[in-house]
């Protein structure tokens, strides 16, 4: 395969320097060894923890935040499994959004 530029790493540092030089005009393609775009940032690291701590927060608010206000749902439990799939829901969203820039811009 020819190209211009080739990036290693579909990471936040390798996909934005892709599709800037895809934006740029060089034919540009991008090699990464996961089946998912995204690097750690988006799939294992700052993504997937931050929705963790959104569970988080809205189970602390139930058990502390909700009877002050008058809310009463009884006793809070964590769905570990549906927790991790929302996660995972998030994870791919985000992914997949790398993906579509990539198709936009026209970065192999
Ligand atoms: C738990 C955690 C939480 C984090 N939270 C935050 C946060 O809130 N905010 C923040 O700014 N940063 C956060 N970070 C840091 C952030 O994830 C990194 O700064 C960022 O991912 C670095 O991007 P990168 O593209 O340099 O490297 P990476 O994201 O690591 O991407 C490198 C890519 O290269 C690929 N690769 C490596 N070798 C090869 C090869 N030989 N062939 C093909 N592909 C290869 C890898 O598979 C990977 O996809 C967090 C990190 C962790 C671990």
């Amino acid at each position: 395969m020819e190209c211009d530029v080739a990036v290693l790493g579909g990471g936040p540092g390798g996909y934005t320097a892709a599709i800037r030089a895809a934006q740029l005009g060089a034919k540009t393609v991008c090699i990464e060894k996961e089946p998912e775009l995204g690097g750690t940032c988006l799939r294992i690291g700052c993504i997937p923890t931050k929705a963790w701590v959104q569970t988080a927060f809205f189970l602390k608010e139930a058990e502390e935040s909700f009877s002050k206000l008058g809310i009463q749902i009884g006793e809070p439990t964590l769905d570990f499994a549906t927790a991790n799939e929302w996660k995972a829901a998030v994870v791919k969203q985000m992914t997949q959004g790398v993906a579509g820039l990539f198709k936009a811009n026209g970065v192999e």
